[in-house]
């Protein structure tokens, strides 16, 4: 998912002219095709995904005379255009599917793609308009159009669409699996992740674009206590139920330690150089201010907070199933969000000595270790980083540690500058609507993905016709 825990920003316009209406009108038509993803996946109901597929050759009848399409895992799509020289490719990823959504509680409902406002305050309504297939559609217009004007890239551009990132992500594993057994090394790879936000550093005014060069791990982790059950009248001293939540509350004593990583420096350095008076001297002497700083990332928000430690946090509670009989089993979920840096074993050796009761048992059924950090220098950075301040004037560019998970992860294992940034500005209340009810993006936000995905494939191409790079 686009990550939420961004607020907004106000960026001045720029030059690049886009083409409002057409762009506008495939965005909608795809975001009418209700494409759930369902954790339980033979519950999918796949037509919409079928449609999906089958529209964009209409959509985009230029891309798909010059690129190959394979369809992998079987909804997942993978394009190639083949470039002029054989250097490391480029990949652009993003995914189709999308939370599920019913009407109850939408404005408007989440897959008919209705139009309110005019101007600048026009906005579109429905599931997937942030998430992820704005940014989806803005990759395609901006191949399309590239195409159209007789580009061609000078080495080989990917497209990647995964079907499933919503829940497993097999989509994306399988295109990383065709990839790697062909030997390629992409020298960039771009997927959703961070955006242009503002007032998420204190001191600093300017709109940033934060650019997640990692992302933490993933553990599920599951507490269970099991017992002898029995009637309730004659419970035993410390029941399941009691020795669970005994367990709980130690977990909830012990927080994760906190740091900064070398990216939390890299960043605190890059917008503490913009902070006015005071502040820039605390963020440009670290050396001396960084347990200070440390402590108030701590306390200023969430978010700030989940930026220097591993989190924890119990998502699902179990026990009896009756109200007057004794737990067998309680169980309790852990959702662990593991800092860069650290590991899955050390948050599970973590969890296991601040409960210390052998009788609670840890079992693990899903982990991920956190991501790489890709680098803030060399020509993929570079090209990333002018393609962002080009779209957005004014705006200042951040590396920062997504917080949470993306498809992008999976391609760590076949590229070393792997960057997690959706090009759109997304006000506070827009990042509210992510994977809740009311998604919606502005209309020009969107147009402004679409001139950066525009941007971003001219620089990657040769022009054929003036012969020019
Ligand atoms: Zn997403």
């Amino acid at each position: 998912m686009v990550d939420p825990s961004l607020p907004s920003a106000r960026v001045p316009s720029s030059r690049l002219p886009v083409e409002p209406r057409p762009p506008l009108e495939h965005l909608r038509e795809l975001v009418r095709l209700p494409t759930m993803s369902r954790t339980e996946v033979e519950q999918t109901d796949w037509a919409p995904f079928d449609a999906f597929i089958e529209a964009l050759p209409r959509l985009y009848p230029a891309l798909h005379g010059a690129l190959t399409r394979e369809i992998i895992a079987g909804h997942s799509l993978l394009y190639r255009w083949k470039g002029t020289d054989d250097g490391a490719p480029t990949v652009l990823m993003a995914h189709y599917d999308v939370v599920p959504a019913t009407e109850d509680g939408w404005e408007h409902p989440p897959f008919a793609a209705e139009l309110t406002g005019s101007g600048d305050d026009e906005l579109l309504w429905g599931r997937g308009t942030l998430d992820d297939k704005g940014s989806l559609v803005a990759v395609l217009e901006g191949v399309e159009s590239a195409v159209l004007s007789g580009a061609v890239p000078r080495s080989d551009l990917y497209l990647s669409f995964g079907h499933d990132e919503e829940t497993v992500g097999s989509g994306a594993q399988a295109i990383v699996d065709v990839l790697a057994s062909r030997g390629i090394r992409p020298a960039l790879v771009l997927d959703e992740g961070g955006a242009v936000v503002e007032g998420i550093f204190p001191g600093v005014t300017e709109p940033i674009a934060v650019v997640g060069v990692s992302e933490k791990g993933i553990v599920t982790l599951t507490l269970s206590v099991d017992q002898d059950g029995g009637h309730a009248s004659t419970p035993p001293k410390l029941s399941a139920t009691a020795r669970l939540a005994r367990a709980i509350v130690r977990l909830n004593r012990h927080p994760f330690r906190s740091g900064f990583t070398p990216t939390n420096v890299e960043m605190i350095e890059t917008l503490g150089g913009h902070a006015g008076g005071a502040l820039r001297w605390v963020f440009s002497n670290l050396w001396l201010t960084r347990p200070l700083l440390l402590r108030l990332f701590g306390r200023l928000s969430d978010e700030t907070a989940a930026m220097v430690r591993t989190t924890q946090a119990v998502t699902q509670l179990s026990g009896s199933q009756a109200a007057n009989a004794l737990a067998e089993r309680a169980v309790a979920t852990v959702n662990i969000r593991v800092a860069v840096g650290s590991s899955v074993a050390e948050a599970v050796q973590h969890v296991r000595r601040a409960i210390r009761d052998p009788r609670v048992t840890i079992a693990v059924p899903q982990a991920s270790e956190p991501s790489p950090v890709s680098p803030t220098r060399g020509p993929a950075w570079d090209l990333l980083h002018s393609t962002i301040v080009e779209t957005y004037p004014g705006t200042i560019v951040t590396p920062y540690v997504m917080l949470a998970a993306s498809d992008s992860r999976h391609f760590a294992r076949i590229s070393d500058h792997v960057y997690r940034f959706s090009p759109f500005r997304m006000s506070a209340a827009e990042r509210g609507t992510l994977h809740a009810m009311n998604e919606r993006i502005h209309v020009a936000t969107f147009l402004r993905g679409v001139e950066f995905y525009t941007r971003l494939v001219r620089s990657l191409s040769a022009d054929q016709r003036s012969g020019r790079a």
